[in-house]
């Protein structure tokens, strides 16, 4: 299987290094299952400071990330790599699990990581092909939001995680967020697990886990039950889940 390539323009590549040894992610970069490529766009100034950023035009408070070492850094990357060119922005369209999976079918992607007051306007209209934010507050830098994208992406590669299942269960995956888990022991601060995990009964278990899901969704996230493919099964659980919780306000 090819690789999936990640690469990450960034001022600060050290910020990569331990999360491409480490977990999930640095087993399947060790893998051969994901390349990252750190592409520092310090590498293409001229001056003795390496100077990335210049105060903005019409002043102002904070500095911007000058085009030439940034589009000299894009071109490097796309040399090594076909994927789309993504700046994180908060501008960008909100990082979810439909983007997620969308970009985990590519072959890769380039992910430029802003700094200061961001990248000058040029870049993002000539050398970038989508925004992405990964939500509505601000960073200091890409680089946090570059970690988010790269892990969440990854993990929906084949064999990045082992279990497939795994991931499938996972909150999203079927639009319904997940039910909630339970480990040893078995009583813990007075309070016992569920006795349906306990019975060894594999399908009432699947069946209890199965309502769970949608009792998490209908209380936390009901929005996502107006996208949810749902069995007729689960359809008629939701309608007595809905009327058990009615009885009970
Ligand atoms: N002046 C910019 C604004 O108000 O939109 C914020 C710049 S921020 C301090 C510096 C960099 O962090 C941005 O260029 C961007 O790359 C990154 N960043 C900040 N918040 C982000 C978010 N919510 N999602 C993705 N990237 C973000």
């Amino acid at each position: 299987m090819t690789p999936y390539q990640f690469s990450v323009i960034t001022i600060m590549p050290e910020l990569f290094e331990p999360f491409a040894r480490t977990g999930v992610f640095g087993r399947a970069v060790a893998a051969g299952l994901l390349e990252l490529d750190l592409i520092n766009p310090r590498g293409f100034t001229n001056d003795v400071h390496r100077t990335v950023d210049d105060e903005p035009f019409g002043g102002g408070a904070g500095m911007v990330f000058k085009p030439q070492p940034l589009y000299h850094a894009i071109k490097t990357a796309g040399k090594r790599n076909a994927g789309p060119v993504i700046y994180l922005s908060p501008a960008g369209r909100k990082l979810d699990h439909e983007q997620v999976m969308r970009f985990s079918s590519l072959d890769g992607v380039t992910l430029l990581c802003g700094r200061y007051e961001g990248v000058d306007q040029r870049i993002i209209d000539h050398f970038v092909d989508e925004e992405i934010s990964i939500g509505d507050y601000v960073l200091s830098g890409g680089e946090p939001a570059a970690l988010v994208f790269m892990d969440a992406v990854a993990r929906q590669r084949e064999g990045v995680v082992k279990e497939k299942a795994s991931v499938e269960h996972d909150s999203f995956y079927d639009g319904l967020l997940d039910h909630p888990h339970y480990t040893r022991p078995a009583r813990f601060d007075g309070e016992s697990v569920p006795d349906v995990l306990l019975s060894g009964n594999h399908k009432r278990i699947h069946e209890w886990r199965q309502k769970m899901k949608l009792v998490q969704t209908l209380t936390r996230r009901p929005d996502l039950l107006e996208t949810a493919d749902l069995t007729p099964e689960q359809k008629t659980w939701l309608i007595e889940i809905r009327n058990g919780l009615k009885q009970l306000l």
